[in-house]
């Protein structure tokens, strides 16, 4: 059975929050909703046609739903003029927790997506605090089981992982390694740009890089012939191009010291997350990695991260026609990442 000890806030801490007025980002991702949350049925009855399953076929999506979107790319249907939620009495579990997101592996973990620009110093609510009313949204036995399953698929990892490295280890080592981590626009890797550019490539908007402006507006990237065009999108799905850079014209760029500080912090945070060692045990199953070390697929992949960040922050800074990355580019290109991360689905057992 799970108890309060298995649940990990650390995340969370120091960070507070409000949501914003007129923002409504976190609703232009398809909102998931589960089978057995209080509301499920109670929208169920309200409007049916308003749930699509994930098309993913992966069996922990069982039980799983979305809401539909604006002529299929646009917000959550629920999103009125106003930016307002039709539901919001009765909305998903996830609509109500959002910017906080928990994942279930060998414990539960309750961390922020820093993808949203609510996050500030003003008095407002503590994210430990907002962990848990989460917890307490969520029934009881419905935690335990999940934790009780999730724990149970752990403790198999060192059956099936050659070179099994237990997750704490692991967290351990991508944090001292960030701590050494060196930003050099020359050593980016090919692997790396080929999926900052598939990424940015891809058919389908909700795939795209989103990007929430100071201003509130929705962004996203798109690289098309030749081009990266920041497209505006608005709620209903409507799209309009903002302006363009030539792709080859895009140059990897250095980081200002302050810059540097505030990345650190950021991959810290990424480093620490349950969910990022769940994706290299993830990996290393499919890719039955044996003769390689675990810790050296988890460092490689965090390299990954880093390097596509890196890549990120240079396209914002490119489009502000800025040299170098500095402090404001780097906050900028954590919501542009986050962003991305987002639109992943937010909680579960993904091995
Ligand atoms: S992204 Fe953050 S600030 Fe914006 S609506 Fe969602 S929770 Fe509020
Ligand atoms: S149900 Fe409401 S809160 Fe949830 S995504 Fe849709 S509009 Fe946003």
């Amino acid at each position: 059975m799970g108890t309060m000890t298995d649940i990990d806030f650390t995340p969370l801490k120091g960070l507070k929050f409000n949501c914003l007025e007129g923002c409504g980002f976190c609703c232009s991702f398809p909102a998931e909703v589960r089978e057995w949350e209080k509301n499920f049925q109670v929208i169920l009855e309200k409007d049916a046609g308003a749930f699509r399953k994930w098309d993913d076929g992966h069996p922990c999506l069982d039980g799983i739903y979305t809401f539909k979107q604006h002529n299929d790319r646009g917000a959550c249907i629920f999103l009125n003029e106003n930016k307002r939620c039709d539901i919001y009495d009765i909305r998903a579990l996830l609509c109500r927790t959002f910017p906080v997101k928990f994942f279930f592996g060998w414990r539960l973990q309750l961390y922020p997506s820093m993808s949203c620009r609510g996050f500030s110093e003003d008095e407002c609510s503590d994210m430990v605090h907002l962990g848990k009313e989460v917890m307490a949204e969520i029934p009881a036995d419905r935690i335990n089981k999940m934790l009780d399953e999730s724990k149970a698929m752990y403790s198999s990892l060192p059956e099936r992982i050659a070179n099994y490295v237990p997750p704490e280890i692991l967290q351990k080592l991508l944090l001292e390694y960030v701590d050494k981590m060196v930003f050099e626009p020359w050593n980016i890797s090919e692997a790396s740009i080929a999926e900052f550019e598939a990424e940015l490539s891809s058919g389908k908007f909700i795939d795209l890089p989103t990007y929430l402006t100071e201003d509130l507006e929705w962004q996203v990237f798109k690289l098309e012939d030749g081009f990266v065009r920041r497209i505006l999108l608005n709620r209903t799905g409507e799209t309009e191009n903002i302006d363009r850079i030539v792709y080859s014209n895009l140059s990897v760029k250095t980081f200002s010291s302050e810059a540097l500080e505030t990345i650190s912090r950021y991959l810290r945070l990424l480093a620490s997350t349950d969910h990022f060692i769940g994706v290299v045990y993830h990996k290393a199953i499919e890719q039955k990695a044996d003769g390689n070390q675990l810790s050296d697929m988890a460092i490689s992949e965090f390299e990954k991260v880093k390097e596509i960040f890196h890549l990120k922050a240079s396209l914002l800074a490119e489009f502000e026609k800025w040299e170098h990355v500095n402090e404001k580019t780097v906050e900028d290109a954590i919501v542009l990442y986050d962003g991305y991360l987002a639109t992943l689905p937010a909680f579960g057992m993904i091995l």
